[in-house]
């Protein structure tokens, strides 16, 4: 069955129409379920008895539970029982210009790159559309608060499910639904080029953000299985083409590792590969892990790394740390309930 929160605006208009009903009682629905947040088909009183009760044999209206929260000031991780008791994580950031929150997209994530935590426990099964859409309205809800900007950044390899993820984006943009405006959507892949290909085509201009963590193919293959499969000169046409579709500037993740990837060489290595591109460089301090060797860059290899960017013209930012008390690095929590 599916989940009332799984439909587009234009899946339950096609649904009304089929039951002979007025394609603008989906309206009144998305109202409803996101502007009131009623999500009992019983109190949608501008909707027949007759409708009411053939909606609740279609469509499930199933809530997911928060199973356990981690706070700090700046940072609120959840972590979310599911209809099937698998587990997902999702975390929260306050920010002077509002509240984000990065949501996952599987349960578990088959990329397997070598640093980080969520690919220690393979994938389990996709998230269906609903159950990202249910990720926010839980935590609008707990939180009392409206939030601005999503990044499906957590669990799970969002290009690896695309369909849903490209549902879920269409439901929380939809200006009668939680109406995040898709410039602050940003979607996060460690490089599935065909699927970057497809996102560029999207008619929703969400932002794209590449997981890309080493400026070579020999360093790349080591971290990050999936370049063996599309290499750097094949991501890099992907993103070439997409920033010429789009004219969106994408943003280039990169992990600093401590005497990984985080030498001049690299950071100079990294500066060829993007010079003149429309492109800023995200460094993220690594949150380590108890099971994985990797350790943080020093601030001082940090520092240098961007100083070398900034003077080879490469826009580049470090990200403010959030919740590396908590365990915020992706999948923590989860492997934590697990064992
Ligand atoms: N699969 C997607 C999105 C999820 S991971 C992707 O690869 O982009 C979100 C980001 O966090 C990625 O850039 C990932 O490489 C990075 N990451 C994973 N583990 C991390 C850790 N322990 N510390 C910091 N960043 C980490």
């Amino acid at each position: 069955m599916n989940n009332i929160l799984g439909m587009t605006k234009q899946d339950l208009e096609t649904y009304f129409l089929n039951i002979q009903e007025k394609k603008f009682k989906a309206t009144q629905v998305y109202e409803w379920l996101y502007q009131k947040r009623v999500f009992a088909i019983d109190e949608f009183s501008n909707i027949k008895k007759e409708t009411q009760e053939r909606m609740k044999q279609d469509f499930d209206t199933h809530f997911i539970q928060i199973e356990k929260k981690q706070e700090d000031e700046m940072t609120k991780k959840y972590l979310f029982r599911l209809q099937d008791g698998e587990f997902i994580e999702a975390v929260v950031m306050m920010h002077d210009y509002g509240v984000s929150v990065c949501v996952s997209s599987q349960v578990g994530c088959n990329m397997g790159c070598a640093f980080c935590e969520s690919g220690r426990l393979k994938k389990v099964r996709n998230l269906e559309a609903y159950e990202m859409v249910e990720q926010i309205l839980a935590i609008e809800q707990d939180l009392g608060i409206r939030i601005r900007s999503v990044v499906i950044m957590g669990i799970g390899e969002p290009l690896d499910n695309f369909s849903n993820v490209v549902r879920f984006i269409q439901i929380i943009n939809d200006a009668k639904g939680i109406a995040i405006g898709a410039r602050h959507i940003t979607v996060s892949t460690c490089g599935l080029v065909p699927k970057i290909y497809e996102l560029a085509k999207l008619p929703i201009q969400i932002n794209l953000a590449i997981s890309f963590h080493a400026p070579n193919d020999e360093l790349r293959s080591r971290l990050m299985p999936v370049n063996k499969v599309y290499s750097i000169p094949v991501l890099m046409k992907a993103i070439r083409d997409y920033l010429q579709v789009t004219s969106r500037r994408v943003t280039i993740e990169y992990v600093m590792l401590n005497n990984v990837n985080d030498s001049i060489e690299c950071a100079e290595e990294l500066a060829d590969l993007f010079q003149g591109m429309n492109i800023y460089v995200n460094l993220i301090p690594y949150n380590e892990t108890n099971h994985l060797e990797f350790e943080r860059s020093s601030k001082t290899r940090i520092n240098a790394f961007y100083d070398t960017l900034k003077r080879l013209r490469i826009n580049v930012t470090v990200r403010r740390e959030f919740g590396s008390d908590i365990d915020a690095a992706c999948g923590q929590l989860r492997g934590r309930e697990i064992e």
